[in-house]
C-alpha cells in the first residue's frame, strides 16, 4: 500500500469508526493519523488494515478494532510526560499509539514471537520511545514501575493486584474485566484507594499466568 492509499483509508477510518461514534479528543485522534496500521498486520492482511475489524496476528492472537484502540486510548487520559505500561504487546499497534502521546511505552508480550513482530513493526514505524520486553506481565512489570498510566491489552477475570501497585498515586489504568463479554474498565488511584468507572463491553483475548 503507498502512502497516499494508506492516508485516504485513514481519513475515512477516523470519519466512520471514530468520529461517527463517540471518539472526541483531538490529540487521540490525531495520532491515529501518524501511525500506519498496515505496518502492524501481516502481508496478506495489508488491504484489510484500515477496516472496521481485529485481524488475526497468528498464535491465536489479534491485532484489536482501531475503535478499541482509540477507545482505550481516550479513556487513558495519557499526558505528554507519562510512562506507561501495556500487557499484551500483540502487534505493538496499541503501544505505537500511546507512545505518539507520551514519553516512554513499556509493552510486555508473554509469546516471543509476537514480541518479536511488535518490535519488527515498530521499528518500521520510526518509533523509538516504545521497550517491548518478553515475558508474561500477569504481575506487571516492577522494574521500570511506577507508571503514569496502565493499559491491559488481554482480559482478566480480576486485575491482578500487583499492577494497582505499579500503579502512581493519580495514575490511572485501562482494562477489559471479565469473562465473555468483558467490560472496559478504568481504575483510578486516589489517595491510596481505586476508583472505579466503567464504560462499554468488548471482546479481548484472556490474559495467561
Ligand atoms: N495490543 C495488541 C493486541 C494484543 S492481543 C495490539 O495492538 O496488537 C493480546 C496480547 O496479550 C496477545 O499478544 C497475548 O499473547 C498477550 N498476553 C496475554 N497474556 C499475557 C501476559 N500474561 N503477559 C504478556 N502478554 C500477554
Amino acid at each position: 500500500m503507498n502512502s497516499a492509499e494508506a492516508d485516504l483509508k485513514i481519513e475515512r477510518m477516523i470519519q466512520t469508526q471514530m468520529i461517527n461514534r463517540d471518539i472526541r479528543d483531538p490529540r487521540v485522534i490525531g495520532v491515529f493519523r501518524k501511525v500506519k496500521r498496515h505496518l502492524f498486520v501481516r502481508p496478506k492482511d495489508i488491504d484489510y488494515a484500515y477496516e472496521d475489524t481485529p485481524l488475526s496476528i497468528g498464535f491465536g492472537q489479534t491485532i484489536s478494532q482501531p475503535y478499541m484502540v482509540a477507545k482505550i486510548t481516550e479513556t487513558a487520559q495519557i499526558e505528554d510526560n507519562d510512562k506507561v505500561l501495556e500487557i499484551g504487546a500483540g502487534s505493538g499497534y496499541q503501544a505505537a499509539i500511546a507512545a505518539q502521546l507520551c514519553k516512554k511505552v513499556y509493552t510486555v508480550e508473554v509469546i516471543k514471537k509476537l514480541a518479536e513482530f511488535a518490535e519488527n513493526n515498530l521499528n518500521k514505524s520510526g518509533i523509538n520511545n516504545v521497550e517491548v520486553i518478553t515475558k508474561s506481565g500477569f504481575h506487571g512489570y516492577s522494574e521500570q514501575s511506577p507508571y503514569d498510566r496502565i493499559i491491559l491489552s488481554a482480559a482478566a477475570k480480576q486485575i491482578p493486584v500487583k499492577l494497582f501497585e505499579q500503579l502512581k498515586e493519580n495514575g490511572i489504568m485501562v482494562a477489559p474485566v471479565g469473562t465473555y463479554p468483558q467490560t472496559l474498565f478504568r481504575f483510578t488511584k486516589q489517595n491510596g484507594e481505586i476508583i472505579k468507572e466503567h464504560f462499554l463491553n468488548c471482546v479481548f483475548v484472556p490474559l495467561v499466568r
